[in-house]
Order: C-alpha cells, then sequence, then structure tokens
C-alpha cells in the first residue's frame, strides 16, 4: 500500500460503519428555526454594516432531554442562515437514528457529509453537547475538566463608527475593563483618539484583513502601540502569511491569526507568523473543534483566545464554557444584542461568570 492509499483508507475506514444506533427512549425530535438577533448599534467591520443578525437555532431532543444549539453563519465562508439551516436538515436522519453519547462519531460524519457550512455544524455540535451535559447532569465546563474561576476577563468591542459615536460607545462600555475596537478603515487614528480622548483602559484592536500592505500595517502597528494598544488581531489578509510574518519581525506587540485559522490544520503554518490564534465555534463548526483547535495552539507555545460572532447567548455560552481554558476572551456578541432569547453565561465587570445547571445551563430570557 502506497501512502496515498494508506492515507485515504486510514481515514475513510471508520465511518464505514453506521454510527451506532440505540434504542431510542422517547421519539427523538430535531428543530431548526432562523431567529433575527436586533443589534443595539448598527455593527460596522470591515466587512459589512448591518442593524440585525440571522442565526441558526437548533434543538435536539431525546429521552425527554433537549439540548440547544445555534450557529452564526459568517458572510466571509459563502454561509447565510438559510444555507446553514439546509445544512442541518441534510444531516436529519443521521441525528435522529444515532446515539448521542456517540457525539465524536456524529460530529465526524456531520464534518464528512457536510460541505462547508461551518455554522450550521456548530449549531449541531452545541446542541449534541448541551444535551450531553444534561444527561450527565454536569455543567459543560465540567466534562471538559475546566474550573470556572479560571475564565478570563471579556473584552467589549466597539464596532467601526464616527468618532462621536465611538466615544458614546466606549462611555457606555463603562463597565468593562478592556475593549477591543475595529480598525482597517481610513479613519483608524481619528477612531483609536476618539477613544483615547474619554478612557486610558487596555485596548485590543481588530483589523479584520483591513490592510492591504505590509508597510502601512506595520506603521499602524507601531502608532497602536504608542496608543497603549496590547495586541493586534488579523492585520492582512488570511492568505499574506509571507508578509505577516515579514510585519512580525518588525513589531513589538502580539499578533493573533482570526480570519487565517480556521481549523485544527490550519494551526502548525501559522506558528511561524502569529503570536496566537482566535478560536470561533461558528467558524470551527463547534465546540469539539475549537477545543481540538486550543490544544494544538496550546501544544505549540502559542497564545489562545476564543471569540465569537454576533449571537445570542446559546453561542456564547457554548464558547464561554471552554473559555477556562484560554489566555484571553472576547465573548460579547451576546452583549451586543436586544432581544435575546435566553440567559447563560453573565459578565461582571467583564468577568465570565459561567452558568452552573447541566449542559450549556441556559433559561429562557425573562
Ligand atoms: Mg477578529
Amino acid at each position: 500500500m502506497n501512502r496515498r492509499t494508506f492515507l485515504t483508507t486510514a481515514s475513510a475506514a471508520p465511518a464505514a460503519g453506521a454510527v451506532g444506533l440505540a434504542a431510542p427512549a422517547a421519539k427523538p425530535a430535531l428543530s431548526t428555526k432562523i431567529v433575527r438577533l436586533n443589534l443595539r448599534h448598527t455593527w460596522t467591520t470591515t466587512m459589512s454594516s448591518s442593524q440585525y443578525r440571522d442565526t441558526l437555532h437548533t434543538t435536539f431532543t431525546r429521552g425527554g432531554i433537549t439540548g440547544h444549539g445555534e450557529g452564526a453563519p459568517i458572510v466571509r465562508y459563502h454561509e447565510d442562515a438559510a444555507s446553514a439551516q439546509k445544512a442541518v436538515e441534510s444531516v436529519r436522519d443521521l441525528l435522529l437514528t444515532a446515539n448521542p453519547m456517540q457525539f465524536g462519531k456524529i460530529m465526524a460524519e456531520v464534518f464528512k457529509r457536510v460541505p462547508g457550512e461551518w455554522a450550521g455544524k456548530a449549531a449541531i455540535d452545541i446542541a449534541l453537547m448541551d444535551w450531553v451535559g444534561k444527561k450527565l447532569g454536569i455543567p459543560l465546563y465540567s466534562y471538559f475538566g475546566l474550573d470556572p474561576k479560571d475564565a478570563p476577563l471579556t473584552t467589549f468591542s466597539i464596532g467601526i463608527d464616527t468618532p462621536e459615536i465611538t466615544k458614546q460607545k466606549t462611555l457606555e462600555a463603562a463597565d468593562y475593563p478592556v475593549l477591543k475596537v475595529k480598525v482597517g478603515l481610513a479613519t483608524d487614528e481619528a477612531t483609536i483618539e476618539a477613544i483615547r480622548s474619554v478612557t486610558k483602559k487596555p485596548l485590543r484592536v481588530d483589523a479584520n484583513e483591513g490592510w492591504k500592505d505590509k508597510e502601512e500595517a506595520v506603521r499602524k502597528i507601531n502608532w497602536l502601540e504608542k496608543m497603549g494598544v496590547e495586541f493586534i488581531e488579523q492585520p492582512l489578509p488570511a492568505e499574506m502569511l509571507e508578509e505577516q510574518r515579514w510585519i512580525r519581525s518588525r513589531v513589538h506587540i502580539p499578533i493573533f491569526a482570526d480570519e487565517a485559522c480556521q481549523h485544527a490544520a490550519d494551526i502548525p503554518k501559522l506558528r511561524e507568523c502569529f503570536d496566537g490564534v482566535n478560536v470561533k465555534l461558528d467558524k470551527s463548526g463547534g465546540m469539539l473543534e475549537a477545543y481540538r483547535m486550543l490544544q494544538i495552539a496550546k501544544a505549540l507555545g502559542m497564545k489562545t483566545m476564543l471569540g465569537c460572532m454576533i449571537s445570542s447567548s446559546v453561542s456564547v455560552t457554548a464558547a464561554a464554557h471552554l473559555s477556562p481554558l484560554v489566555d484571553f476572551s472576547d465573548l460579547d456578541g451576546n452583549l451586543l444584542i436586544s432581544n435575546d432569547p435566553f440567559r447563560g453565561v453573565l459578565v461582571e465587570k467583564g468577568k465570565l461568570i459561567l452558568p452552573t445547571g447541566p449542559g450549556l445551563g441556559l433559561t429562557a430570557a425573562k
């Protein structure tokens, strides 16, 4: 057997068997629903500007236990809520007949059957993991062997806006000790100066691939360092790894990969170019892949961050259960919306307070 045949066979073999069937205690059910989340402020980054976001919500019920899931589709990966819903519906039969305690096997099969659609996969993964935590009667941080007291502070994000509104948003974020600021447009200096006119708090900056050449990036990063910025996220387009490596040797503050780091297999090649990785459940396809990414990044000596998209407390709470693992967190997507259907992770002066109920520990919003 040559190497190519070996690799193909080795990866295909485990999936050849049917995912384990178990006699259902009650009729299993799966629901998918697109939920429109309204933003408190119009949200602008280098990628888009919007007043609401549609995310896909799922429930998985079996044996009288219901797990909740959510995925926030990312336009950059050619997804929307309708395509995420279609992706989940395409594996309905698999989910309804599989044994949910074999969640690792189920998700491997979902990853194999469904191309792309990472938010759809996350909505499945999170619902299964919530179900598993409830079945075992433990919160998911305990399932992963983590101590909720280790959950780091979360940043609060300030989207791109006029200097006046940026100032107002900064003042509204008084309870958060660290801010994350979106830049990457021609207005970067004005944005940072507006924030600095009202606060001396540590800032973290996200360029969302907004700078297009390496000299501009070095100039801006060195200026940001002088303005008290702790680190910068994704200065250049994801594919510009050589230029990114060049930048890294010319600036002092750490640089995190976000758009360049979607899955576990991306991480080894990023090691020479970035100091850390920003892992998101909606980007990776759920908690299991995110956990794998965080462990790989740590093993490679990289710093770790958990981020999120604009989403409800379902997705943000799922990420928060993994947050005791990471150095930094940016889990504020649920704080940016005005109609969150759930209550889960809370934030007190920037500190993430994880719910202690089984699974995700969600309750309905009052
Ligand atoms: Mg980012």
